[in-house]
């Protein structure tokens, strides 16, 4: 499926069925040059951003600009560079939990205590990304949302969100007293990408997306809470 990244509406042919490229293909094939076809519906470009470059569009989805977030999850393919990207964000946001930890051992005493914290922020992400999908297919189970949703899509969007933990590592390395607000930021754009994804994903509203991305974030550090009471 392939969406105006301005109004999320989907882009169809003459025919009435899916189009898969966002410029007019006719005359790519004959002449070779890109023209970007318009919206229906809102009369912009549908996807700008296939002229853009990668780290453009990495500067829009750090701006939470929406059509980014169409771009990237609907338009595109990057579902394993999503989960390379997260894999790599778990192992940050364990070492993080595990660097704060003020046990005053060596290294090599404390490799176990790493596995721990890997294991919990396994637990956190699947809880954080389980109660987000539940209260979406709690919502499509009762007909209370007209819109198709795509779970494995969803999934991958809860993901990037998730990515967003990497910049962790920035509030750890120049964390100082004074600059503890910086996980506080984080965690803050990690909150605002849910929402975001939600948005665009699950057919929610804003104040449905808000509400599903505070509980979902609540749940995910309640059960850092209790992991690290118990770790
Ligand atoms: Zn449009």
């Amino acid at each position: 499926m392939t969406v105006c990244v301005n109004c999320g509406v989907e882009v169809l042919d003459e025919k009435g069925e899916e189009k898969r490229e966002v410029y007019d293909e006719k005359l790519y094939k004959s002449t070779g040059i890109i023209k970007l076809i318009e919206c229906t519906q809102c009369k912009d470009y549908v996807d700008k951003y296939i002229e853009y470059e990668g780290c453009l569009v990495l500067l829009d989805l750090a701006l939470q600009h929406p059509p980014a977030y169409r771009h990237s999850l609907i338009n595109q393919e990057h579902r394993t560079l999503i989960y390379k990207m997260a894999f790599l964000t778990l192992i940050v946001d364990s070492y993080c939990r595990w660097a704060m930890d003020s046990a005053d051992r060596q290294f090599f005493e404390r490799e176990f205590e790493f596995y721990a914290k890997f294991g919990l922020a396994v637990s956190s992400l699947l809880v954080n990304i389980s109660i987000c999908l539940l209260i979406v297919s709690f919502y499509q189970l009762f007909k209370m949302s007209s819109v198709a949703v795509n779970y494995p899509r969803l999934f991958d969007g809860l993901l990037l969100s998730f990515c967003t933990r990497f910049l962790q590592l920035l509030a750890l390395l120049w964390g100082t007293e004074s600059t503890q607000f910086l996980w506080w930021f984080v965690d803050f754009i990690y909150l605002l990408t849910s929402f975001n994804v939600l948005r665009i994903l699950s057919g929610f509203g804003e104040i449905q997306s808000a509400a599903v991305a505070v509980v979902s974030h609540l749940a995910l550090h309640l059960v850092d809470f209790n992991g690290h009471l118990l770790l």
